[in-house]
């Protein structure tokens, strides 16, 4: 019989116990290994069967043992100690207290999924593990965020396999009940709620669900209350589920919801209202629209409203491939923004406007996302220097006028939570690792590595239909000595699962090789609406399934975060061959470099930045070669093969003191490069603090004059003109090393006047097409008036300070101190042939 409605029913601890629950709530127990070990102790046996999940394991818990516990005087000492601690990292003043510079109160960081820890799973990969690793960072910092997003009640699905190796999906129904979680409630008790209006007078309505990350708290909006109908309720219902409109009110809820949800948590808890608000892609992009929404409640115009908000907005791209940004149809935005949709008061027009691309030739341009994004932030980033290099060409198109080495997105180098990622063998080790030592924790690791796969692998076959009779070779799959070599992470094509059995036979032989054998353990998830990767995982899984090659290649279903922690730091080797440059940074490499293990990987993303010989190897890529994309893969196959065959097993079976200095390498130099600690500083140094003295300094009235100022801009540039440049000291083969130019330039700046502007030399080497190459900026200035046309001349010298064929050319920008980049507007003026002026006549300079 089924049940009709479940809840679940919390236990009551005996009085000396009360300090568990807080330490089960506080999800700071998933990185502190003592408090772990503390709910392990408390009952061994369940904790297996919770997997690893306090708050089920207190919901299981026999009254008999608790009752034994509350009289254990170890166990409560250890109590005592771990509460005791818990309080202190919530209250002690940590990095941020101590900062020299004002720093933001409060950050309020939007993310439409958060891998914190495997027993809250509401994350599908990179995205949401790094919003994880972000607020764990954050809180060990004590930066002052409050993470918002959606609570899913099926989360993200379960994989498994087919008999004959197609992934199956499961959607188990996560009760918040039983989650780390508690409802965010008025002060009557009744739970805080958030409402959006829809079409057709429609509502959608969520609660508020609280998550304790440290210090830092994580609201989840939560459709899923009765006061909705059906199809609102199901709105939370999975994370990437359903159609394009559950998607648009995913991001509505996200975005709107998310600002509301901030605002009654701050009145409720007193916690200071954000100054910045951060959303990691464009997902929660609607949080701008609502916050132009309370301006212009309060008497704002929509323009001042806009640079008031963007002055407080960062915003982080994470695809470089134009096709992995959200878009909407316009027409659908347009019914949920009309008359009777949200944000009254915000004009519709408008909405679209801010979400208006450069249609692809033919295609109708639809409302994209992380264009709105960009326009509403004043500050962008992406999350590797080459991605923030590939960032700044993607989105040229929105800054007309303006080289993509000067589109205003910077980037910050994604980073992994140390005590999240690393091994307790690792990181409880004082001191440098003498070679036995490492040798032995190594081996250990690899060892505990081979019981999990086995394990799980068991697990994998007996859910694919198979006996235990027929299971017997399980036991002999992987071996604690041989070089083991881990890749695991989504399935989107540009990863290239696949691409390791590009030539099964030559893999068959690293795997049998009699002297250096290498075997590998694969993981991966795909979409589930994209067959092409399911077919993917398929062939991935049929040769695994081969009985001369699987006791040394294996595939585990349900990669995530729990089976994350352990593959990382088994692994010799962490391979990750993708598409260069589609890898915006990669962070499982980076995990796995905490452990010790040596990254193998084309130079994309973060390794293409931090990569040493001393650190691991690389597989050469042929991106930008014009090469058809099979034999592409063809060329970079063989150099994976190659790469392991000629440098990597030799070195692994041959030259263990060469690899035992890698590791250290690895642990000492890189290690602490790819911390979330440094990400999470640098986002605070760079974007957080100027994003809040700039919001700060835009209170209503600056707000609107700047407004007012850029509105006048733009309708004056068209008459903004580079009229004439000369330069001085200029003669033809007099120019030397170090001389300097005297440069003048007249410009017609139409109505607008000098401090409008920035008129500045652009000068540097130049190649054969007279194309300026890393040119540097020097600014000119006004000098006297303007003359009866509205013309001002502008003079300053040009250091020559380079060798070589040399040019300069003449650019106007608009100048305010409120402006965060001069390419800000999009706007700027050159001299109408816009080729540089090459100095003395037009001799290069020699
Ligand atoms: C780190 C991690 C990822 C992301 O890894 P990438 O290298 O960025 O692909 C995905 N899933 C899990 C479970 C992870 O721990």
């Amino acid at each position: 019989m089924k049940a009709i409605r479940r809840f679940s029913v919390r236990p009551v601890l005996p009085e000396p116990l009360r300090p568990l629950s807080e330490l089960a709530r506080n999800l700071r127990w998933s990185w502190h290994p003592p408090t772990t070990e503390l709910f392990r102790h408390a009952d061994p046996e369940g904790w297996q069967r919770s997997g690893g999940d306090p708050m089920r394991l207190l919901g299981t818990i026999q009254a008999a043992r608790l009752a034994r516990l509350a009289t254990d005087r170890g166990f409560l000492r250890r109590l005592g100690l771990a509460a005791g601690d818990l309080h202190d990292y919530l209250t002690e003043p940590r990095w941020y207290q101590q900062a020299a510079e004002p720093l933001p109160r409060a950050i309020a960081y939007f993310s439409p999924e958060f891998g914190i820890t495997a027993a809250l799973p509401q994350y599908s990969g990179g995205l949401g593990i790094l919003a994880g690793d972000h607020l764990k960072a954050a809180s060990d910092i004590g930066a002052p965020l409050i993470g918002v997003g959606l609570l899913y009640r099926h989360g993200y699905f379960r994989q498994s396999l087919s008999r004959d190796g197609w992934q199956q999906e499961r959607y188990p129904v996560l009760d918040p009940d039983e989650l780390p979680l508690e409802l965010l409630r008025e002060a009557d008790g009744s739970p805080a709620e958030v409402a959006l209006s829809l079409p057709a007078g429609r509502s959608l309505r969520a609660r508020i669900w609280q998550a304790q990350v440290g210090r830092v708290p994580l609201l989840l909006l939560d459709s899923g209350v009765e006061e909705n109908a059906p199809a609102e309720r199901d709105v939370t219902d999975r994370l990437y589920g359903g159609g394009r409109e559950q998607r648009l009110l995913q991001e509505m809820l996200l975005g709107i919801g998310g600002v509301r949800a901030v605002r009654a948590y701050c009145r409720l808890t007193g916690h200071a209202e954000p100054e910045v608000f951060h959303t990691n892609e464009g997902h929660a992009g609607f949080l701008g629209l609502e916050r132009i929404r309370e301006l212009m409640d309060d008497g704002a115009h929509f323009a001042a409203a806009l640079e008031s908000v963007r002055a407080g907005t960062v915003f982080t791209t994470h695809t470089p491939v134009p096709a992995g940004i959200d878009r909407f149809e316009r027409e659908l935005v347009q019914r949920h923004f009309g008359d009777d949709g949200e944000l009254p008061g915000v004009d519709a027009a408008r909405v679209l406007e801010l979400g208006m691309e450069k249609p692809a030739a033919g295609e109708p341009p639809l409302f994209n996302m992380a264009v709105m994004g960009m326009r509403l932030a004043q500050r962008a980033n992406g999350v590797s220097t080459l991605h923030g290099e590939v960032s700044r060409q993607m989105f040229a198109a929105l800054w007309p006028g303006f080289d993509p080495a000067d589109v205003p997105i910077e980037s910050i180098t994604n980073g992994v939570h140390a005590p999240t990622w690393t091994a307790p063998e690792i990181a409880s080790h004082q001191g440098a690792f003498s070679d036995a030592k490492l040798t032995a924790i190594r081996r250990s690791l690899r060892e505990q590595l081979v019981h999990e796969v086995r394990r799980r692998l068991r697990d994998s076959w007996r859910q694919r239909g198979a006996s235990p009779a027929e299971l017997g070779w399980i036991e002999h799959v992987l071996d604690p000595d041989v070089l083991t070599i881990g890749f695991a992470r989504r399935v989107p094509s540009y990863k290239r699962l696949t691409l390791m059995l590009h030539d099964r036979e030559r893999l068959t032989r690293l795997l049998l090789h009699p002297e250096r054998p290498v075997q590998i353990v694969v993981a991966g998830k795909a979409h589930p609406a994209d067959d092409s990767g399911k077919r993917l995982i398929q062939e991935l899984v049929r040769f695994t399934d081969d009985p001369r090659v699987r006791h040394r290649v294996v595939f585990l279903p349900d990669y995530g975060m729990g089976m994350a922690r352990r593959l990382y730091p088994g692994c010799d080797v962490w391979l990750n061959n993708p598409l260069r440059p589609l890898e915006a940074c990669g962070t499982s490499g980076m995990k796995a470099a905490l452990n010790g293990c040596l990254n193998l990987s084309v130079l994309d993303g973060w390794w293409d930045e931090w990569y040493e010989p001393d650190f691991g190897w690389t597989i050469p890529s042929a991106d930008g070669s014009g090469l058809t994309a099979e034999r592409r893969d063809a060329i970079e196959a063989a150099a994976l093969y190659e790469a392991l065959e000629e440098q990597v097993a030799p070195c692994f079976y041959e030259r263990p003191g060469r690899w035992l200095e890698m590791i250290r390498q690895t642990l000492d130099r890189l290690g602490p490069k790819v911390l979330a600690d440094r990400m999470v500083r640098d986002y605070v140094h760079t974007l957080y603090a100027p994003a809040a003295r700039a919001h700060r300094e835009l209170d209503g009235e600056s707000a609107a004059e700047l407004a007012d100022w850029k509105a006048r801009v733009r309708d004056q540039w068209p008459r903004v003109r580079v009229e004439h440049v000369e330069a001085q000291g200029a003669t033809g083969d007099s120019l030397e090393l170090g001389a300097s130019l005297s440069l003048r330039a007249q410009i017609n700046l139409g109505e607008l006047a000098a401090p409008d502007v920035e008129v500045q030399a652009v000068a540097g080497r130049v190649d054969e097409s007279d194309t300026l190459t890393e040119p540097v900026t020097v600014p000119l200035k006004p000098v006297g008036g303007a003359d009866l046309e509205g013309r001002w001349t502008f003079e300053g010298p040009l250091a020559l300070d380079r060798t070589g064929p040399f040019g300069y050319t003449v650019r106007v920008l608009p100048a305010h101190p409120l402006l965060a980049s001069g390419a800000e507007l999009g706007l700027a003026a050159a001299p109408s042939d816009a080729a540089p002026g090459t100095v003395g006549s037009g001799m290069p300079l020699r």
